[in-house]
């Protein structure tokens, strides 16, 4: 497919879309009804309903009976984590093999135009963003994901969350389902920008920033205290009356959503005339330029805080502004504290 359509290549070989980045049109004033029909479909379609199905998989044919995880035991929890990591294995290895082994629409819809694996760095464990960020993601973030499920699991079969049934209250359930993602991105904006201030970004986001040009594998390139963080997201179904279905679907929307929005392709090509959107450009643009659009747009929190970067040189202008108005301030701050001579 011509990607010349849909945006423009600079002589680096990046490709920028036409369209800036948009924030979904809910949590505006005044509403926008017709804005939101027309992007409900992309809400479901393709991810959130895959994570869903995903959830209830693992709820049919992985996760154990109630009565078996009302003990911790070494059995149900490794067969767990075995799962996890397959899967994940699975879905991310798709993204890689067809986008970046295979190079399959070579640099078609690619926000950055170089491959990771074409530039070698002293960032990274030997030298390598890719080996780096699998090892990353198997050696904590697999086993974290996983911890943190088996303690929700069995809290919820010991009876210490208030568990409620599809049968009782399906119209509760199936809201709560609606709002899982607007959970995720409220949970994600919080924990991503207490990890932007600078004592937390040099000993904990750095090293997800180290992948500035990201790919499938840099979603779970992260420190294990960003891991622990990242997954928390799941906690929040101990505590609002839910069902473990809908918690295991919160986990797989941080845990495989994640690589969506790393991809570092605009659109997939799935054939000659059919794309799929990655919605991935608001935070490729978080990793090229770091103190930007700390959410991915579904509540527009960046937007309110003034952090929004659309991709445009209007945005590019504002963010400059703002980083100067911070140097300035803390310049001041500098020569207050500096005594006279
Ligand atoms: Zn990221
Ligand atoms: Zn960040």
């Amino acid at each position: 497919m011509d990607d010349l359509k849909f945006g423009t290549r600079d002589k680096r070989g990046n490709w920028t879309p036409n369209e800036p980045a948009g924030t979904a049109p809910v949590f505006v004033w005044p509403p926008r009804p017709l804005a939101v029909l027309k992007w409900l479909p992309g809400y479901f379609f393709p991810y959130n309903i895959l994570f869903f199905l995903s959830a209830l998989a693992w709820w049919n044919w992985v996760i154990p009976p109630v009565e078996v995880m009302q003990t911790l035991a070494w059995g149900w929890v490794l067969k767990l984590f075995a799962v996890n990591a397959v899967a994940v294995f699975l879905w991310y290895f798709a993204f890689e093999l067809q986008l970046y082994i295979r190079r399959a629409q070579g640099n078609r819809f690619k926000y950055n135009g170089k491959f990771p694996a074409d530039a070698p760095s002293d960032v990274f464990w030997f030298r390598s963003q890719n080996l780096d960020n699998v090892l990353r993601g198997f050696l904590s973030g697999v086993p974290l994901w996983t911890a943190v499920q088996v303690i929700v699991l069995w809290a919820f079969a010991n009876g210490y969350a208030p568990w409620l049934s599809f049968a009782d209250h399906p119209v509760y359930l199936a809201l709560l389902c609606l709002v899982v993602p607007v959970i995720h991105e409220f949970h994600f904006f919080c924990i991503h920008r207490l990890i932007h201030t600078p004592l937390l970004y040099k000993w904990v986001h750095s090293v997800h920033h180290n992948s500035i040009n990201p790919s499938p594998w840099s979603s779970l390139s992260m420190h294990p205290v960003e891991h622990l963080l990242y997954f928390s997201t799941i906690f929040y179904h101990l505590i609002i009356p839910s069902n473990p279905i809908i918690a295991i679907y919160q986990l797989h929307v941080a845990g495989f959503g994640a690589v969506p929005g790393h991809v570092g392709f605009d659109k997939i090509e799935v054939t000659d005339e059919t794309t799929v959107d990655s919605h991935a450009y608001i935070h490729y643009l978080h990793h090229k330029y770091f103190e930007v659009n700390y959410g991915d747009g579904l509540i527009p929190i960046d937007k309110w805080l003034g952090t929004f970067h659309d991709g445009s040189k209007d945005s590019d202008e504002q963010m400059k502004a703002r980083f100067q108005a911070k140097k300035a301030r803390a310049n001041a701050k500098k020569s207050v504290g500096t005594p006279a001579e």
